[in-house]
Protein backbone atom coordinates (compact mmCIF):
# COMPACT_ATOMS: atom_id res chain seq x y z
CA UNK A 1 0.00 0.00 0.00
CA UNK A 2 1.63 3.83 -1.10
CA UNK A 3 2.16 5.86 2.09
CA UNK A 4 2.17 8.91 0.13
CA UNK A 5 -0.48 11.37 -1.56
CA UNK A 6 -2.36 11.90 1.99
CA UNK A 7 -2.62 14.77 3.84
CA UNK A 8 -4.12 16.65 7.02
CA UNK A 9 -4.65 19.75 7.23
CA UNK A 10 -4.67 20.82 10.97
CA UNK A 11 -6.57 23.82 12.11
CA UNK A 12 -6.27 22.72 15.90
CA UNK A 13 -4.13 22.60 18.71
CA UNK A 14 -4.27 22.22 22.49
CA UNK A 15 -1.72 20.75 24.94
CA UNK A 16 -2.47 18.32 28.24
CA UNK A 17 -0.24 17.98 31.40
CA UNK A 18 -0.45 14.66 33.78
CA UNK A 19 1.05 15.19 37.33
CA UNK A 20 3.73 12.35 37.76
CA UNK A 21 5.39 13.03 40.46
CA UNK A 22 7.38 16.21 42.71
CA UNK A 23 8.04 18.36 40.01
CA UNK A 24 7.65 16.31 36.75
CA UNK A 25 4.38 16.15 34.83
CA UNK A 26 4.33 14.93 31.26
CA UNK A 27 3.11 17.50 29.17
CA UNK A 28 0.99 16.48 25.30
CA UNK A 29 0.16 18.61 22.35
CA UNK A 30 -2.82 17.23 20.26
CA UNK A 31 -2.91 18.51 16.34
CA UNK A 32 -6.43 18.34 15.02
CA UNK A 33 -8.29 19.03 11.90
CA UNK A 34 -12.19 19.51 11.25
CA UNK A 35 -12.41 15.70 10.06
CA UNK A 36 -11.89 14.49 13.53
CA UNK A 37 -8.03 13.67 13.07
CA UNK A 38 -5.61 13.85 15.69
CA UNK A 39 -2.24 13.33 15.85
CA UNK A 40 -0.14 13.57 19.08
CA UNK A 41 3.51 14.28 20.49
CA UNK A 42 4.93 14.36 23.71
CA UNK A 43 6.44 17.79 24.44
CA UNK A 44 8.00 16.77 28.56
CA UNK A 45 10.43 19.31 29.63
CA UNK A 46 11.91 17.68 32.28
CA UNK A 47 15.54 18.16 30.35
CA UNK A 48 14.72 21.60 29.55
CA UNK A 49 15.22 25.26 31.24
CA UNK A 50 11.31 26.20 30.09
CA UNK A 51 7.93 25.34 29.02
CA UNK A 52 8.06 24.49 25.57
CA UNK A 53 4.15 24.70 24.98
CA UNK A 54 4.48 28.33 23.56
CA UNK A 55 6.99 27.42 20.68
CA UNK A 56 5.02 24.60 19.48
CA UNK A 57 2.18 27.22 19.30
CA UNK A 58 3.94 29.43 17.42
CA UNK A 59 5.41 26.95 14.78
CA UNK A 60 2.16 25.33 14.43
CA UNK A 61 0.27 28.43 13.41
CA UNK A 62 2.04 28.15 10.11
CA UNK A 63 0.74 24.66 9.66
CA UNK A 64 -2.93 25.79 10.20
CA UNK A 65 -4.78 25.04 7.11
CA UNK A 66 -1.94 23.94 4.88
CA UNK A 67 -1.76 20.47 3.43
CA UNK A 68 0.66 18.84 5.27
CA UNK A 69 1.96 15.85 3.65
CA UNK A 70 5.28 15.28 5.54
CA UNK A 71 6.38 15.50 8.78
CA UNK A 72 9.41 17.92 7.44
CA UNK A 73 7.16 20.69 6.26
CA UNK A 74 7.17 21.37 9.98
CA UNK A 75 10.50 22.85 9.61
CA UNK A 76 9.97 23.73 5.56
CA UNK A 77 6.42 25.94 6.69
CA UNK A 78 8.73 27.78 9.84
CA UNK A 79 11.79 28.23 7.61
CA UNK A 80 13.89 26.43 10.07
CA UNK A 81 17.78 25.26 9.69
CA UNK A 82 19.23 21.90 11.10
CA UNK A 83 21.81 24.59 12.57
CA UNK A 84 19.16 26.55 14.78
CA UNK A 85 17.42 22.70 15.64
CA UNK A 86 21.03 21.78 16.51
CA UNK A 87 21.83 24.98 18.38
CA UNK A 88 18.56 25.29 20.57
CA UNK A 89 17.05 22.64 22.76
CA UNK A 90 13.57 24.03 23.50
CA UNK A 91 13.52 24.83 19.47
CA UNK A 92 14.49 21.25 18.84
CA UNK A 93 11.55 19.48 21.33
CA UNK A 94 8.93 21.77 20.01
CA UNK A 95 9.60 20.38 16.45
CA UNK A 96 10.44 17.13 17.47
CA UNK A 97 7.18 17.10 18.72
CA UNK A 98 5.20 18.58 16.60
CA UNK A 99 6.99 16.23 13.93
CA UNK A 100 5.55 13.27 16.24
CA UNK A 101 1.97 14.48 16.13
CA UNK A 102 2.27 15.17 12.02
CA UNK A 103 3.86 11.21 11.58
CA UNK A 104 0.79 9.92 13.57
CA UNK A 105 -1.83 11.61 12.07
CA UNK A 106 -0.94 10.87 8.52
CA UNK A 107 -0.40 7.10 9.48
CA UNK A 108 -4.11 7.29 10.84
CA UNK A 109 -4.93 8.92 7.53
CA UNK A 110 -3.43 6.14 6.02
CA UNK A 111 -5.10 3.72 7.96
CA UNK A 112 -1.46 2.12 9.09
CA UNK A 113 0.81 1.46 12.14
CA UNK A 114 3.07 4.19 12.54
CA UNK A 115 5.88 1.33 12.13
CA UNK A 116 4.68 0.22 9.03
CA UNK A 117 4.41 4.15 7.80
CA UNK A 118 7.97 4.46 8.69
CA UNK A 119 9.24 1.34 6.45
CA UNK A 120 7.26 2.00 3.23
CA UNK A 121 7.91 5.54 3.35
CA UNK A 122 11.43 4.65 2.95
CA UNK A 123 11.06 1.10 0.82
CA UNK A 124 12.32 -0.90 4.00
CA UNK A 125 11.50 -4.51 2.94
CA UNK A 126 9.77 -6.95 5.28
CA UNK A 127 7.89 -6.67 7.98
CA UNK A 128 8.71 -5.37 11.70
CA UNK A 129 9.04 -6.98 14.96
CA UNK A 130 5.51 -5.83 16.82
CA UNK A 131 7.28 -6.61 20.38
CA UNK A 132 10.01 -4.15 21.62
CA UNK A 133 12.94 -5.64 23.94
CA UNK A 134 13.40 -2.47 26.65
CA UNK A 135 15.97 -2.15 29.64
CA UNK A 136 14.81 -0.94 32.81
CA UNK A 137 16.37 2.39 34.15
CA UNK A 138 15.93 2.64 37.65
CA UNK A 139 16.59 6.42 37.28
CA UNK A 140 12.84 8.43 37.91
CA UNK A 141 12.04 5.82 40.55
CA UNK A 142 14.65 6.96 42.73
CA UNK A 143 13.84 11.20 42.48
CA UNK A 144 12.11 12.29 44.76
CA UNK A 145 8.24 11.99 44.82
CA UNK A 146 5.70 13.80 45.90
CA UNK A 147 6.33 13.09 49.64
CA UNK A 148 9.91 14.27 49.38
CA UNK A 149 13.39 12.94 49.29
CA UNK A 150 13.82 8.92 47.99
CA UNK A 151 16.18 6.71 49.66
CA UNK A 152 19.13 6.74 47.57
CA UNK A 153 21.55 3.92 49.59
CA UNK A 154 23.33 1.30 47.73
CA UNK A 155 21.00 -1.16 49.35
CA UNK A 156 17.75 0.78 47.70
CA UNK A 157 19.31 0.67 44.40
CA UNK A 158 19.86 -2.57 44.13
CA UNK A 159 15.96 -3.17 45.74
CA UNK A 160 14.69 -1.71 42.78
CA UNK A 161 16.28 -3.31 40.33
CA UNK A 162 16.14 -6.79 41.92
CA UNK A 163 12.13 -5.63 41.16
CA UNK A 164 13.22 -5.31 37.53
CA UNK A 165 14.93 -8.35 37.61
CA UNK A 166 12.11 -9.96 38.62
CA UNK A 167 9.59 -8.21 35.84
CA UNK A 168 11.63 -10.10 33.64
CA UNK A 169 14.15 -7.10 32.31
CA UNK A 170 17.70 -8.69 31.41
CA UNK A 171 19.29 -5.04 30.94
CA UNK A 172 19.44 -2.49 33.39
CA UNK A 173 20.70 1.37 34.18
CA UNK A 174 21.42 3.50 36.60
CA UNK A 175 22.82 6.75 37.17
CA UNK A 176 24.88 6.57 40.80
CA UNK A 177 27.03 9.45 40.79
CA UNK A 178 24.74 11.99 42.86
CA UNK A 179 28.51 13.49 45.24
CA UNK A 180 30.55 13.75 41.82
CA UNK A 181 30.34 16.91 39.84
CA UNK A 182 33.95 18.23 38.32
CA UNK A 183 35.93 19.94 38.47
CA UNK A 184 37.41 17.63 41.59
CA UNK A 185 40.08 18.74 43.93
CA UNK A 186 42.05 15.83 44.04
CA UNK A 187 43.32 13.88 41.03
CA UNK A 188 43.03 10.48 39.74
CA UNK A 189 39.96 9.01 40.84
CA UNK A 190 37.49 11.44 42.25
CA UNK A 191 36.94 10.67 46.09
CA UNK A 192 33.35 11.65 45.41
CA UNK A 193 32.82 8.98 42.77
CA UNK A 194 32.81 6.18 45.87
CA UNK A 195 29.75 6.13 47.14
CA UNK A 196 28.07 5.92 43.18
CA UNK A 197 30.58 2.82 42.70
CA UNK A 198 29.10 1.43 46.13
CA UNK A 199 25.47 1.37 44.62
CA UNK A 200 27.04 0.04 41.04
CA UNK A 201 28.66 -3.16 43.05
CA UNK A 202 25.06 -3.63 45.44
CA UNK A 203 23.14 -3.34 41.83
CA UNK A 204 25.32 -5.53 40.04
CA UNK A 205 25.11 -7.75 42.72
CA UNK A 206 21.34 -8.22 42.06
CA UNK A 207 21.50 -8.05 37.84
CA UNK A 208 23.89 -10.76 38.39
CA UNK A 209 26.81 -12.04 35.37
CA UNK A 210 24.55 -13.16 32.91
CA UNK A 211 22.75 -9.86 32.66
CA UNK A 212 23.68 -6.31 31.69
CA UNK A 213 24.40 -3.28 34.25
CA UNK A 214 24.23 0.29 31.98
CA UNK A 215 25.86 3.10 34.22
CA UNK A 216 24.60 6.62 33.35
CA UNK A 217 26.96 9.68 34.86
CA UNK A 218 25.30 12.82 33.87
CA UNK A 219 28.34 14.28 31.93
CA UNK A 220 29.77 14.76 35.94
CA UNK A 221 33.04 13.95 34.98
CA UNK A 222 36.01 15.69 33.18
CA UNK A 223 38.39 14.19 30.87
CA UNK A 224 41.21 13.17 33.77
CA UNK A 225 38.43 11.31 36.40
CA UNK A 226 36.23 9.99 33.88
CA UNK A 227 39.68 8.16 32.30
CA UNK A 228 40.54 6.92 36.31
CA UNK A 229 36.84 6.05 36.41
CA UNK A 230 36.71 3.80 34.11
CA UNK A 231 38.99 0.49 35.06
CA UNK A 232 36.95 0.98 37.99
CA UNK A 233 33.34 0.50 36.03
CA UNK A 234 35.02 -2.07 34.34
CA UNK A 235 35.99 -3.80 37.47
CA UNK A 236 32.58 -3.85 39.16
CA UNK A 237 30.99 -5.29 35.56
CA UNK A 238 28.97 -2.73 34.43
CA UNK A 239 28.00 -2.87 30.44
CA UNK A 240 28.41 0.68 29.39
CA UNK A 241 29.99 3.66 29.71
CA UNK A 242 27.67 6.83 29.08
CA UNK A 243 27.98 10.31 29.20
CA UNK A 244 30.92 10.21 31.36
CA UNK A 245 31.03 14.08 29.65
CA UNK A 246 28.70 15.49 27.50
CA UNK A 247 29.68 14.17 23.88
CA UNK A 248 27.81 17.40 22.25
CA UNK A 249 29.61 19.73 24.21
CA UNK A 250 33.48 18.43 24.40
CA UNK A 251 33.59 15.78 21.72
CA UNK A 252 37.16 15.98 21.46
CA UNK A 253 37.47 14.38 25.31
CA UNK A 254 35.09 12.00 24.80
CA UNK A 255 36.66 10.78 21.91
CA UNK A 256 39.87 10.35 23.66
CA UNK A 257 38.11 8.73 26.77
CA UNK A 258 36.58 6.03 23.93
CA UNK A 259 39.86 6.01 22.52
CA UNK A 260 41.37 4.50 25.97
CA UNK A 261 38.60 2.86 27.12
CA UNK A 262 37.41 -0.75 26.42
CA UNK A 263 34.37 -0.09 27.76
CA UNK A 264 31.26 0.81 25.18
CA UNK A 265 30.82 4.63 24.99
CA UNK A 266 26.90 5.64 24.90
CA UNK A 267 25.66 9.26 24.60
CA UNK A 268 24.23 11.81 22.95
CA UNK A 269 20.48 12.51 24.13
CA UNK A 270 19.77 15.82 22.97
CA UNK A 271 21.27 15.34 19.81
CA UNK A 272 18.86 16.71 17.07
CA UNK A 273 18.93 15.26 13.66
CA UNK A 274 20.61 12.40 11.18
CA UNK A 275 23.82 14.89 10.41
CA UNK A 276 24.87 15.14 14.08
CA UNK A 277 24.79 11.92 15.29
CA UNK A 278 26.31 10.27 12.26
CA UNK A 279 28.84 13.23 12.46
CA UNK A 280 29.66 11.41 16.28
CA UNK A 281 30.36 8.30 15.16
CA UNK A 282 32.44 8.92 12.16
CA UNK A 283 34.25 10.84 14.41
CA UNK A 284 35.09 8.02 17.09
CA UNK A 285 33.14 10.20 19.64
CA UNK A 286 30.65 7.45 20.79
CA UNK A 287 30.30 3.23 20.44
CA UNK A 288 26.39 3.57 20.93
CA UNK A 289 24.55 6.93 19.89
CA UNK A 290 21.07 7.46 22.15
CA UNK A 291 18.73 9.58 20.00
CA UNK A 292 15.64 10.52 22.26
CA UNK A 293 12.31 11.27 20.21
CA UNK A 294 11.51 14.21 22.01
CA UNK A 295 15.00 15.73 20.96
CA UNK A 296 16.38 14.36 17.90
CA UNK A 297 13.25 15.25 15.26
CA UNK A 298 10.79 12.85 16.26
CA UNK A 299 9.87 9.27 15.08
CA UNK A 300 10.97 9.86 11.35
CA UNK A 301 13.79 11.41 12.41
CA UNK A 302 14.64 8.56 14.92
CA UNK A 303 13.99 5.43 12.47
CA UNK A 304 16.70 6.85 9.76
CA UNK A 305 19.29 7.72 12.55
CA UNK A 306 18.72 4.05 13.05
CA UNK A 307 18.56 2.18 9.68
CA UNK A 308 21.25 4.72 8.64
CA UNK A 309 23.67 3.94 11.49
CA UNK A 310 22.76 0.22 12.29
CA UNK A 311 23.35 -0.71 8.65
CA UNK A 312 27.26 0.87 9.19
CA UNK A 313 28.10 -0.09 12.67
CA UNK A 314 25.45 -2.98 14.16
CA UNK A 315 24.19 -1.73 17.72
CA UNK A 316 25.08 1.55 17.47
CA UNK A 317 21.20 2.92 18.30
CA UNK A 318 19.80 2.72 21.22
CA UNK A 319 17.11 5.16 22.25
CA UNK A 320 16.74 7.40 24.91
CA UNK A 321 13.30 7.64 26.59
CA UNK A 322 13.17 9.06 30.08
CA UNK A 323 9.45 10.31 29.69
CA UNK A 324 6.36 9.00 29.25
CA UNK A 325 4.23 6.46 27.71
CA UNK A 326 3.04 8.50 24.74
CA UNK A 327 7.55 9.21 23.96
CA UNK A 328 8.04 5.29 24.64
CA UNK A 329 5.53 4.53 22.28
CA UNK A 330 6.42 6.67 19.20
CA UNK A 331 10.58 5.72 20.22
CA UNK A 332 9.06 1.13 20.21
CA UNK A 333 7.62 2.19 16.84
CA UNK A 334 11.24 3.66 15.53
CA UNK A 335 13.08 1.15 17.20
CA UNK A 336 11.29 -1.61 15.59
CA UNK A 337 11.48 -0.46 12.46
CA UNK A 338 14.57 0.39 12.23
CA UNK A 339 15.50 -3.16 13.77
CA UNK A 340 17.02 -2.41 16.77
CA UNK A 341 20.39 -4.70 18.02
CA UNK A 342 19.93 -2.72 21.70
CA UNK A 343 16.83 -2.76 24.20
CA UNK A 344 15.58 0.77 23.92
CA UNK A 345 15.17 2.56 27.57
CA UNK A 346 12.54 2.48 29.53
CA UNK A 347 11.94 4.64 32.63
CA UNK A 348 10.57 2.07 35.40
CA UNK A 349 8.28 2.30 38.47
CA UNK A 350 8.14 5.93 38.10
CA UNK A 351 4.66 5.95 39.18
CA UNK A 352 2.40 2.42 39.19
CA UNK A 353 -0.36 4.03 37.42
CA UNK A 354 1.87 4.89 34.35
CA UNK A 355 0.35 2.34 32.21
CA UNK A 356 -3.63 3.91 32.55
CA UNK A 357 -2.06 6.96 30.80
CA UNK A 358 -2.50 5.71 27.26
CA UNK A 359 -5.85 4.60 25.59
CA UNK A 360 -5.10 1.17 25.23
CA UNK A 361 -2.65 1.02 28.58
CA UNK A 362 1.01 0.78 27.46
CA UNK A 363 1.76 -3.10 27.28
CA UNK A 364 4.69 -4.24 28.64
CA UNK A 365 5.23 -7.98 30.24
CA UNK A 366 8.49 -10.00 30.61
CA UNK A 367 10.72 -6.95 30.15
CA UNK A 368 8.95 -6.26 26.05
CA UNK A 369 6.78 -3.36 25.01
CA UNK A 370 4.29 -4.94 22.56
CA UNK A 371 2.64 -2.11 19.97
CA UNK A 372 -1.07 -1.99 19.87
CA UNK A 373 -2.78 -2.95 16.46
CA UNK A 374 -4.29 0.48 16.03
CA UNK A 375 -3.47 3.07 13.24
CA UNK A 376 -0.60 5.43 13.77
CA UNK A 377 0.90 5.24 17.01
CA UNK A 378 -2.16 3.12 18.13
CA UNK A 379 -2.67 4.67 21.53
CA UNK A 380 -3.33 8.01 22.60
CA UNK A 381 -3.41 9.94 25.55
CA UNK A 382 -6.48 8.94 27.53
CA UNK A 383 -8.54 12.27 28.70
CA UNK A 384 -9.98 10.64 31.35
CA UNK A 385 -6.70 10.13 32.87
CA UNK A 386 -5.81 13.87 32.10
CA UNK A 387 -9.28 14.61 33.56
CA UNK A 388 -8.07 12.57 36.57
CA UNK A 389 -4.89 13.29 37.02
CA UNK A 390 -4.02 16.62 35.19
CA UNK A 391 -4.87 19.55 33.01
CA UNK A 392 -6.15 20.38 29.29
CA UNK A 393 -5.18 24.21 27.52
CA UNK A 394 -5.03 25.26 24.34
CA UNK A 395 -2.70 28.59 23.85
MG1 LIG B 1 21.51 9.53 29.92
Amino acid sequence: MPVSGEWFVPNELTFSAIHVRAKTEWVHLSLGDSGGNVGQGEITATQLDRDVAPVVARLANRLRGRRITDDTDVLTLNNLSVEQLEADRNLAAAVSGLRCAVADALSRLLQVPMVDYLRELYDHPGRAERKVQLYSNINRSMLPDDNGLVDRSPDSFAEMDQRAMEAGFTTAKCAPFDEARAPFKSSGLPREAEMGLNRIRATKAIVGPDRKLLVDCHSRFDLESALALEPELREAGVGWYEEPVDPIKFPDDLREIRNKAELPIAGAEHGYGIGLFTVLMDDDVLDVVMPDVKFCGGPVEAYLIGRELEARWEGSVSMHCPSGPLSLLASAHATAAFGNKIPLEHAVYEVDWRHEVLEPFEQIEGGFLTLPDGHGLGGRVDPVAVAMRGRSWTE
